[in-house]
């Protein structure tokens, strides 16, 4: 269609002071608001999520997926849920396969010898008996890898020594984690015996970060590890010298195959339109090293305590069902989250109408990100300004719904970003160092308080986020 550029100025105008007029979404009322703010006071003063963080890293600590600590850890969601008093607790069965480490050890050999620290990436295969030795070939990033003659790697173990950058929102990971993700392919597509990385993490202690290694059809699985940063720092010292590293690395593990695990759901029942969810919730799983205080029994805590705050203090159940998700096997591939969607995506956008995930450690909230249509945008504005107080800022950024909850936003559900400072997140990502006393209790009643003022929010408010 061909129109006039007068008329086509005139038209888009039209449609500019229309939008507001047109649109059909309901207020929110100021008893809504009134509650929200009362939530957020109380959960400043709620120790609710803290506490079952306690009982979390205390009571089951690492939590690795398809093992039997993520059967205790299952267990005790249940237990919890119940012991809260949640409406409705169940499980939706995940299959889910288990690797587990069995012992790793590295030390160069020449020109020098070091021992060196570093840990098994999660579904790395071992190495054969008695480990590899071998010349390494270093690479600055993944991509100097891509770029590089099969004749430099092939029967060398690949040393690819790029460091993350630490960013208060985890831009610095993405980047960087692709030497973990994709590196070992990489490596044996050319040749590579093995592969070590320097640690995704922005920390200077001697302790290696685990994380995920995948693997393709066709190609070799060769083992793949992690250095922890002063480590692979001093590869890169010796480096310096002139001379080719020596390496022995023995890696040894054991995959037991799928076992059966679960998804754990807590629910508040909506009182008027009990099918329609507000999903949030974190995953349960961990890895091995730490007791997985802040990756993600802090979400976990969090979005539990949340829908257990509502339960108790709102003057009655919110309109809309209040889902608390608990995921499993998160770390080795979101198996519960694709699970999850599989089972429900066909309701994405439709009865779940927004989800929210917590998964960025316990630091504080400090943005908030949505996707939701223009004519519910004045429904998040609120909720931010409600939580402007907390330290809150309104962030123009499109929202994901984080790892797991956002399988769901794939599927077509709105979703929301509880932003966290994460400045200090990748100091302990994945290592030994991922324990309870990391974890401020205020920081936790401030996350509570402004997942308090959304989740009450969403599951009152009448009208529709997508
Ligand atoms: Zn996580």
């Amino acid at each position: 269609m061909l129109l006039s550029k007068s008329l086509q100025a005139a038209t888009a105008a039209a449609l500019l002071f229309a939008a507001p007029v047109l649109a059909q979404q309901p207020d929110l009322s100021d008893q809504t608001i009134d509650t929200a703010k009362m939530l957020r006071d109380a959960g400043l003063k709620d120790d609710t999520a803290y506490n079952l963080l306690e009982s979390l890293t205390t009571e089951i600590g690492p939590r690795l997926a398809g093992s039997p600590k993520e059967q205790e850890a299952i267990d005790w969601a249940i237990a919890k849920f119940k012991k809260l008093g949640f409406d409705k607790v169940y499980t939706e069965p995940v299959m889910v396969p288990y690797w587990e480490r069995l012992s790793e050890h590295a030390e160069v050999l020449a020109p020098f010898t070091q021992p060196l620290h570093i840990t098994a990436l999660g579904k790395s295969v071992g190495t054969p008996e008695g480990g590899v030795t071998a010349e390494i070939a270093h690479f600055k990033t993944f991509e100097d890898l891509q770029k590089a003659d099969a004749s430099d790697v092939k029967g060398k173990i690949v040393f690819i020594s790029n460091r993350m950058e630490r960013h208060i929102d985890g831009a610095g990971y993405g980047p960087a984690v692709r030497a973990r993700g994709a590196g070992a392919v990489e490596a044996s597509k050319k040749g590579a015996l093995a592969i070590v990385i320097r640690s995704i993490g922005t920390d200077s202690h001697r302790l290696p970060h685990t994380g995920g290694v995948n693997y393709v059809e066709g190609v070799k699985p060769i083992a793949a590890a992690a250095l922890s940063n002063p480590d692979a720092d001093l590869m890169e010292r010796i480096l310096t010298r002139g001379k080719p590293i020596t390496l022995k690395l023995d890696i040894q593990v054991k995959h037991h195959g799928d076992v059966e695990m679960a998804n754990v759901i807590g629910e508040i029942t909506g009182r008027e339109q009990p099918e329609d969810i507000v999903l949030i919730g974190g995953h349960l799983d961990s890895w091995d090293l730490g007791t997985g205080a802040v990756d993600d029994g802090a979400g976990v805590a969090i979005t539990m305590a949340t829908a257990d705050l509502i339960k108790r203090l709102a003057p009655q159940r919110p309109r809309k069902t209040i889902r608390v998700v608990l995921f499993a096997a998160e770390e080795i591939g979101l198996v519960g989250a694709r699970q999850y969607a599989k089972v429900h995506g066909d309701d994405a956008g439709k009865h779940h109408q927004i989800g929210a995930e917590s998964d960025f450690g316990a630091g504080p909230i400090w943005a908030l990100a949505s996707n939701v249509n223009r004519d519910s945008a004045f429904v998040v504005d609120k909720m931010a300004q409600l939580m402007r107080p907390l330290g809150v800022l309104r962030h123009e950024r499109k929202s994901s719904g984080g790892p797991d909850v956002g399988q769901m936003g794939r599927a077509g559900m709105p979703t929301l970003d509880l932003m966290q400072d994460g400045t200090d997140y990748f100091d302990l990502h994945h290592t030994a160092d991922d324990t309870l006393d990391k974890v401020k209790p205020e920081n936790m009643r401030k996350n509570v308080a402004a997942w308090a003022v959304f989740t009450y929010i969403a599951a009152e408010w009448p009208g529709e986020f997508k």
